[in-house]
C-alpha cells in the first residue's frame, strides 16, 4: 500500500513519521510546520485511510503516528482503539477538532502520547511533541532490549477499559505474533484461577505475585513469574495493575529435575533390597531404609535412638579401617564384612561407602550393604558339588583301573590253580593248591564287590526285566549253599510252597545275588543249628506280584545298637576276626541298594540268643505282561561237547594267561588246535596268510595294535565274519552294547571260570556247525 504523500529532505537518518489524514490540506500543513522546525532527517508518509496506516505499521517502524480521528474508514475514538489494539506500542499523537478536547484527553488515557488540536498548533508545538515522541521511542527500544535480555515482559491490566496489554517480550516468549490479541486461552487451564486469585490479592494489598503456566504456540508449557502492583484513582480505588512477567521455565525445569532426582533417589532408597543408610562418623544413624532394618534385625526405634553401627561389626576394627579409607580417598567399594544381627546370626556382606556432606555441614558416611550370604553359600555348595563329582569320577576311574590291573594276574593264578588241581598231586600238595584257589576266589569276590559298589554309587547299574523260573532259581541257590552248610554241620531248609508262582518277570541275576549273599552270611555267622530260606507270596493283582523272602539263622545274632549300621558300607560288627575273613563289610550294603533300587525293602530282626532274620520284599511282574522270552537263568552246568576238531586264534600278550587259556581249552577238548599271537597286528597277519580259523579270542589291551583296532580291520578290511570274542579284565564291558558295535560277538571276563568259557565257545562254534 503506497502512501498518499511522501516527503523528506535529503537526510532521513532519524526515521519516518506517519500522518493518517484524509484532508490533503491538513497534511500539507504538517509538512510545512515540520520544515520550519529544527528537526531534520525525517521522512513523512501520509495515508488517507486508517487501514492503510495500520498496514504500513506492519511493514515498517514509525517514530510517530499523527492520527486524525475522523477518517473515511473510521470515526471518532474507535479509530485510536483500532490502531492501538493492533499496535499497542505505536507512538500515537491524536489530531482532534476544536470541539473535541475531551476526546483528546480520553485518547491519552487510552494510550495515545498526546493530542493536538487542528488549526491550533504551530511548528513549536509540533517540534515539542516530536521530540518527546522520539525520546520515548528510544527509551521503549532500550527497555525492550533489556526485557529481552532478562526474559522479562511488562504488562498492564486496566480496569477502566478492561484491557490487558503486554510488551513484545511476552509475545516473543510465547511464540505468538505481536499483532495477536492477548487471550485467556494462552494461560494453562489449571492456572487461570490462580491469576484471578493474584489479581484479587493485588487489588486488596497493592501487590501480588504468582508462578503461572502459559501455553506456547507450539503447545509446550512455559513457566512465568508474574508480579503486579496497583495504581490508584484519586478516590483510592484501583485503576489498574502494572507489573512484569518473567519466563522462568529453565529454572523451573531445573528445579523439577532436582525434585525428580530426589524422588528417584528416595524410591531407590526405600525399595532397595540392599541396606542403604547414612551414619555419622561417630557411628550413629542419620537415615536408613527398610532393608537396613531387615538386615540388622533391630527395629527402627532402636536404630534411631543412639544405636551405634559398630555394634553389628563382627570385627569392630574393620570400622576404623573403613573410616581411615574414607578419610584418605573419600570412598570404599565392596569391602567384605561380617554383620552380627540382633539375634546373633552372622551375615556375609559387601559394603560400599562414600563420604558426603549433609545440609548441616556435617561430614557423614553414606553406605550400601549387600547381603551375599546366600550367594556365598550357593557358590560354596557349587564348589563342594563339583569336588564331589570330580572325586566320584576319580574314584570310579581308579577302581576300574585297579580292578583291571588285579584281574589280569588273578586270571593266571586262578587258571594255574585249576590246572594244577587236575594233575597228579599228593594230599599235601592238593591241599596247598586248593588253598591257593580258595584264597584267589575270595580275593576275586572282594574285587567284584568293590566294583559293584562303585557301579551302584555312580548310578550305572541297570536292572533286567525278563521272565524266569523262580523255583528253579531258588533251588539253584539252595544247592550252592547246601554244600557250605554241610561243611559246617548246619541244617539247611528251603520253605517254598506251591502257592508261590513258578514263572515271574524281574531281574534273576540280582535276585540270585541278594539271596545268595544273605544265605552266605547266615551260614558264615552261624556255628550250630540251622539256616532257612522261606518264600511267600505277599500280594498280587492282575499284573503284579509282591514276594517275601526270609533268611533265618540260629547264629550269633547282632547287637541291637549295631543293627542299623550293618547295611552301611565297610561295616563289620562281628568281633571275631576269623569270621570276617573273605568279607569286606560291603555285602549287605550292596544287598540293600539292590533291593531299594528295585523299589523293595529289607529289614533285619536279631537276637543274640536266637539268631537273625533278614526279610526282603520285592516286586515282580506276572508272565505275559512282558514280551521277552524265557531265558536261560542259570548257567548250563552240563559239560559242553564239541564233536569236531576246531581251530582257535588266541591273541594275548600276557604269557601266563596264554598258558592258562591254552591248557584250559585243550584240557577240555584235547583235539583243539590253538594258534597264539602276541598282539592285534599279528592276529591280522595270521588271517591274511590264508590260514582258516573257527573263532578268535581277542585280548583288548595289547601292545602295537589293540583288540579293537584288529577287530575293525578284520571286519571292515578283510571282510571276515568268524566269531570274535573279546577277552578283558574290564568288568564294565557288559554294561552297554559298545563291544557289539565294535565288531565283537561276545566277551569273556577275566579271570574266567573254565566252565563259562566253554559255554561261550560252544555257543558260537555250535552256531557254525548248524550253518
Ligand atoms: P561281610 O563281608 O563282613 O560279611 P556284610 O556287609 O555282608 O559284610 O555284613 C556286615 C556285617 O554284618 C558282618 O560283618 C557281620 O558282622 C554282620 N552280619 C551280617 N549277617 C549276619 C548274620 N546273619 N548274623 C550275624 N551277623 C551278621
Amino acid at each position: 500500500m503506497s502512501s498518499l504523500l511522501r516527503f523528506s529532505d535529503n537526510n532521513v537518518a532519524n526515521g519516518a513519521i506517519m500522518v493518517i489524514e484524509d484532508n490533503l490540506a491538513d497534511a500539507r500543513l504538517v509538512q510545512i510546520y515540520l520544515s520550519e522546525t529544527s528537526l531534520k532527517g525525517y521522512r513523512v508518509d501520509v495515508f488517507d485511510r486508517l487501514s492503510k496506516g495500520i498496514d504500513a505499521l506492519g511493514k515498517e517502524e514509525y517514530v510517530l503516528v499523527l492520527l486524525d480521528l475522523t477518517l473515511p474508514d473510521s470515526r471518532g475514538f474507535e479509530t485510536l482503539e483500532r490502531l492501538l489494539d493492533t499496535y499497542p506500542d505505536a507512538n500515537v499523537v491524536v489530531m482532534t477538532g476544536h470541539s473535541d478536547t475531551a476526546l483528546g484527553l480520553k485518547s491519552i488515557k487510552y494510550g495515545a502520547q498526546d493530542f493536538i488540536v487542528k488549526g491550533d498548533f504551530g511548528a513549536d508545538k509540533l517540534e515539542k511533541t516530536l521530540r518527546f515522541a522520539t525520546e520515548r521511542h528510544k527509551v521503549i527500544r532500550s527497555l525492550e532490549q533489556a526485557q529481552r535480555l532478562a526474559h522479562i515482559a511488562n504488562w498492564e491490566w486496566d480496569f477502566d477499559s478492561q484491557k490487558v496489554k503486554a510488551s513484545e517480550e511476552l509475545f516473543r516468549q510465547l511464540g505468538r505474533p505481536i499483532t495477536a490479541p492477548l487471550d485467556v486461552s494462552w494461560v494453562h487451564p489449571d492456572d487461570v484461577a490462580a491469576i484471578f486469585t493474584a489479581k484479587a490479592k493485588a487489588k486488596a494489598r497493592g501487590k501480588a505475585s504468582a508462578d503461572i503456566r502459559f501455553m506456547h504456540l507450539d503447545g509446550s508449557v512455559r513457566f512465568f513469574f508474574i508480579e503486579g502492583t496497583a495504581t490508584y484513582r484519586p478516590d483510592g480505588s484501583v485503576q489498574k495493575l502494572v507489573g512484569i512477567a518473567q519466563d522462568i521455565t529453565d529454572r523451573k525445569s531445573a528445579e523439577n529435575e532436582i525434585v525428580k532426582a530426589q524422588e528417584r533417589y528416595r524410591s531407590v532408597f526405600n525399595q532397595s533390597q540392599d541396606a542403604i543408610y547414612i551414619v555419622r562418623m561417630d557411628g550413629t544413624f542419620v537415615d536408613f531404609n527398610e532393608a537396613t532394618v531387615n538386615l540388622l534385625g533391630y527395629d527402627k526405634k532402636e536404630l534411631k535412638n543412639g544405636f551405634n553401627i559398630i555394634q553389628v561389626y563382627k570385627h569392630p576394627q574393620q570400622r576404623q579401617a573403613l573410616l581411615t579409607q574414607l578419610e584418605r580417598s573419600g570412598s570404599i567399594t565392596d569391602m567384605e564384612l561380617e554383620i552380627v544381627r540382633k539375634d546373633g546370626s552372622v551375615r556375609h556382606c559387601l559394603l560400599s561407602a562414600t563420604k558426603i556432606m549433609i545440609d548441616t555441614g556435617e561430614e557423614v558416611s553414606q553406605a550400601i550393604i549387600r547381603d551375599v550370604t546366600v550367594r556365598r553359600q550357593a557358590a560354596e555348595l557349587m564348589r563342594a558339588k563339583e569336588l564331589a563329582e570330580r572325586s566320584a569320577q576319580m574314584k570310579e576311574n581308579f577302581l576300574a583301573r585297579v580292578s583291571h590291573e588285579i584281574r589280569t594276574p588273578m586270571n593266571a593264578i586262578l587258571g594255574m590253580s585249576n590246572l594244577i588241581l587236575k594233575t597228579d598231586l599228593d594230599q599235601e600238595q592238593e591241599s596247598f593248591a586248593s588253598s591257593i584257589k580258595l584264597a584267589s576266589e575270595n580275593l576275586l569276590k572282594i574285587i567284584n564287590d568293590i566294583l559293584e559298589v562303585s557301579q551302584i554309587q555312580s548310578g550305572k547299574i541297570t536292572f533286567e526285566t525278563r521272565e524266569f523260573d523262580l523255583h528253579e532259581l531258588l533251588k539253584g541257590i539252595f544247592q550252592i549253599s547246601l554244600h557250605r552248610a554241610n561243611e559246617k554241620g548246619l541244617e539247611l531248609k528251603l520253605d517254598l510252597p506251591d502257592s508261590v508262582d513258578e514263572l515271574v518277570v524281574g531281574d534273576p541275576i540280582r535276585l540270585n545275588q541278594i539271596l545268595l549273599n544273605l544265605l552266605t552270611n547266615a551260614i558264615k555267622y552261624t556255628d550250630k543249628g540251622n539256616v532257612e530260606l522261606l518264600v511267600r507270596k505277599e500280594a498280587e493283582d492282575g499284573r503284579h506280584l509282591r514276594l517275601l523272602f526270609e533268611v533265618k539263622d540260629t547264629g550269633e545274632g547282632i547287637d541291637a545298637n549295631k543293627l542299623d549300621s550293618i547295611f552301611e558300607m565297610f561295616v563289620q560288627v562281628s568281633g571275631d576276626i576269623r569270621k570276617s575273613q573273605g568279607g569286606t563289610g560291603v555285602g549287605l550294603a550292596i544287598v540293600k541298594q539292590l533291593v531299594e533300587l528295585q523299589n523293595g525293602d529289607i529289614e533285619v530282626v536279631s537276637d543274640k540268643e536266637k539268631g537273625s532274620v533278614f526279610t526282603v520284599r520285592l516286586n515282580f511282574l506276572k508272565p505275559g505282561t512282558h514280551t521277552k522270552p524265557v531265558d536261560e537263568v542259570l548257567p548250563d552246568t552240563s559239560r559242553p561237547i564239541l564233536e569236531r576238531e576246531i581251530h582257535i586264534l588266541l591273541a594275548e600278550d600276557h604269557k601266563l594267561n596264554q598258558i592258562v587259556a591254552k591248557k584250559t581249552i585243550q584240557g577240555e577238548w584235547a583235539n583243539t588246535k590253538l594258534t597264539i599271537v602276541e598282539n592285534g597286528l599279528e592276529a591280522v597277519n595270521a588271517l591274511k596268510s590264508g590260514e582258516v580259523f573257527d573263532l578268535i579270542l581277542m585280548d583288548l589291551q595289547m601292545p602295537e595294535m589293540d583288540g579293537y583296532e584288529a577287530t575293525r580291520i578284520i571286519r571292515d578290511e578283510l571282510g571276515l565274519k568268524l566269531p570274535i570274542l573279546a577277552m578283558t579284565a574290564h568288568a564294565h564291558i557288559g554294561q552297554d552294547d559298545k563291544y557289539l558295535e565294535q565288531g565283537f560277538d561276545d566277551y569273556v571276563l577275566k579271570p574266567f571260570q573254565p566252565h563259562e568259557l566253554f559255554v561261550k565257545l560252544v555257543k558260537y562254534l555250535k552256531n557254525l556247525e548248524d550253518k
